[in-house]
């Protein structure tokens, strides 16, 4: 029998790669939804109706100091959601964006050198969606909308009065 929320796709995916996702969509790390953040973002993918919600809060040093990440749809967004954010406690905005722009490079079909590879942990299985360019931006929709948002955040900050 097979499991309703077992995506087709991923079941072409290598075997160690497809635990890790699975293990991410059916338990979501960072689920909760923070009530006070500093960051808050929602992003859709209209091609597959997945969706994206995230917050952050900033501590006194511009640090993440929580996460929260919420959304439905395919595994694959979802998944890519809850690896994106165990990447991000403790990291600065720039750090933060550097990680995106990394993420996006690999979906894109750029090959990382071993160090960025390791700077996205476990998110780096997801290298193997590329081979699926319809399900590409099911992988990038939650960076993505983690960007959208610093930028508005950054957009605020600098018409903030001092
Ligand atoms: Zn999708």
């Amino acid at each position: 029998m097979s499991s309703p929320d077992l995506d087709l796709f991923v079941s072409d995916l290598d075997e160690l790669y497809r635990e890790v996702i699975m293990d991410h969509y059916r338990r979501p790390r960072n689920a909760q939804e923070l009530q006070a953040p500093t960051i808050k973002t929602h992003g859709l993918n209209p091609f597959c109706g997945d969706e994206s919600s995230i917050q952050l809060v900033l501590d006194g040093q511009g640090r993440v100091a929580q996460v929260g990440v919420q959304g439905r749809g395919c595994s694959i967004s979802q998944s890519s959601s809850s690896l994106m954010s165990v990447l991000l406690k403790g990291k600065t905005v720039e750090e933060v964006e550097g990680l995106t722009e990394l993420f996006r490079r690999m979906m894109q079909g750029k090959d990382l050198s071993e160090p960025e590879r390791l700077s996205l942990g476990e998110a780096g299985v997801l290298e193997g969606v590329r081979r699926f360019p319809v399900r590409i931006k099911c992988a990038l929709l939650a960076w993505m909308t983690l960007l959208d948002g610093l930028e508005e955040y950054r957009a605020k900050a600098k018409h903030a009065p001092e």
